[in-house]
C-alpha cells in the first residue's frame, strides 16, 4: 500500500515538473534569480506592499508579511472598500470578508464578519488555530473575541452618512470599480462603491503567501460574502507555481473559481499575464449579456516573481514592490 502510494506521488511529482511553467520556475531557483516582490490591488496596494517590504526585505516570513500589508488598508480611514471605514451593507451593518493562503495550501478566512478591525489577523488565526478554513457571520465573530480581539463599533460617521444617502433610493447596483481615482476623495458615496486589497508575496526561496481583504460589496444584502474569503476564488497560492487574487464583482469570480483557475493556467505553462487574460476572458465568454458593466481584475505573481494583471474595464491599478523599488503603481491592460 505504502509503495503503491509512493508511487503513485512520485509519479505525480514527475508529471508536475514535466510542465513547462513548473519547470521554467525551478530553473529560475537553480540559476538564484528568485527576487523577493510584493503586489497589490489598487493605489492603496502602495502603502501595504511598503508594509509588507518591512519584512519580506528583511528575510521575514512571507505570511507575516502579507498579513502586515492587510492590515494598513484595514485600518485606513479613507478606504471605504476595506476594513474599519468600509462602506455598510443595505442594514446600515458594516461586514468584513478576508482570507489569507499560504504556499503549501494552509489557509484561513472570515466571511461576513462584524465589529473586528482586522478581519486578515482573525483569517489568520483560523488557519493557525482551528481545523477550519473559513468561519461565518456571528461564528467568526465569537472566535475573533475568544482570541482576544477587540469588539469594535466600526461604522464610521462618513459611511453612515453615505449609506443614509443610498437609503433615499435604496437601489443596488454595483458600480464597476474602473476609476479609483476617487478613492479617498469626493464626498461620501462617490468613491467606488466596491474594490479589494488583494497582496501577493514571493521571498528569495520562491515560498509565497497571500492576502485578501474587503468590505464588499457596498449595499450588499446583509449575510452576503464575495470571493475575498472564499479560497479558489478571491485568492488561490501555490508554492510550486505562483499565486493570484482577484477584485470586481465577486460573484463572477466565484462562478469561475478565478483565482484558481489564474494559478492553473500558470500551471499549464501560460505567463501570469496570458493567465489573467484567459480568465477575465471566461468570464466575458460566460457571462456576455451583462459583462461590459461589470468589472473584475486578476493579480497574478509566478514563483520566479513574474508578475501578470488584467481586468475587464480599463483604470485597474496594481501595486509592485521589490529591492529595486517600493512603490511602483501600472495600470493593467484590459479588454474594454
Ligand atoms: N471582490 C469584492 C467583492 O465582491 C469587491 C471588489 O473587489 O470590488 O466583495
Amino acid at each position: 500500500m505504502t509503495d503503491r502510494r509512493g508511487f503513485l506521488i512520485g509519479a505525480l511529482a514527475a508529471t508536475t515538473a514535466a510542465l513547462p511553467h513548473a519547470a521554467r520556475a525551478a530553473d529560475a531557483g537553480k540559476a538564484g534569480k528568485l527576487r523577493p516582490r510584493v503586489v497589490s490591488t489598487w493605489d492603496f496596494g502602495v502603502a501595504a506592499n511598503r508594509a509588507a517590504w518591512q519584512i519580506l526585505g528583511k528575510g521575514g516570513s512571507v505570511l507575516d508579511a502579507v498579513e502586515a500589508g492587510a492590515r494598513v488598508p484595514e485600518a485606513d480611514p479613507k478606504n471605504h472598500t476595506v476594513g474599519r471605514a468600509g462602506y455598510p451593507d443595505r442594514d446600515g451593518r458594516l461586514t468584513l470578508d478576508a482570507s489569507i493562503m499560504d504556499g503549501n495550501g494552509d489557509c484561513g478566512a472570515v466571511a461576513a464578519i462584524e465589529h473586528i478591525a482586522h478581519p486578515i489577523s482573525v483569517a489568520r488565526r483560523v488557519m493557525e488555530k482551528t481545523p477550519h478554513v473559513l468561519l461565518v457571520g456571528d461564528g467568526a465573530l465569537q472566535f475573533a473575541l475568544q482570541q482576544g480581539f477587540p469588539k469594535e463599533d466600526l461604522l464610521t460617521p462618513e459611511s453612515e452618512q453615505a449609506w443614509r444617502e443610498w437609503l433615499k433610493k435604496g437601489e443596488y447596483k454595483p458600480r464597476a470599480n474602473s476609476e479609483n481615482k476617487t478613492y479617498g476623495e469626493g464626498k461620501p458615496g462617490d468613491a467606488n462603491n466596491h474594490d479589494t486589497l488583494g497582496l501577493l508575496a514571493v521571498d528569495a526561496q520562491g515560498r509565497l503567501a497571500g492576502a485578501c481583504t474587503t468590505s464588499g460589496m457596498a449595499w450588499k444584502l446583509h449575510g452576503r460574502a464575495g470571493d475575498s474569503p472564499i479560497i479558489g476564488a478571491g485568492l488561490y497560492v501555490d508554492n510550486e507555481v505562483g499565486a493570484a487574487t482577484s477584485t470586481g464583482v465577486g460573484e463572477e469570480v466565484i462562478r469561475t473559481a478565478g483565482s484558481f483557475l489564474v494559478v492553473e493556467l500558470m500551471r499549464q505553462g501560460h505567463s501570469p499575464q496570458e493567465a489573467c487574460r484567459y480568465a477575465v476572458q471566461r468570464i466575458m465568454r460566460r457571462r456576455m449579456k451583462v459583462a461590459k458593466d461589470l468589472q473584475v481584475g486578476f493579480l497574478a505573481l509566478s514563483r520566479s516573481g513574474e508578475v501578470g494583471a488584467y481586468a475587464i474595464q480599463k483604470g485597474f491599478s496594481y501595486a509592485v514592490c521589490d529591492a529595486g523599488k517600493q512603490d511602483a503603481l501600472r495600470q493593467s491592460s484590459s479588454a474594454l
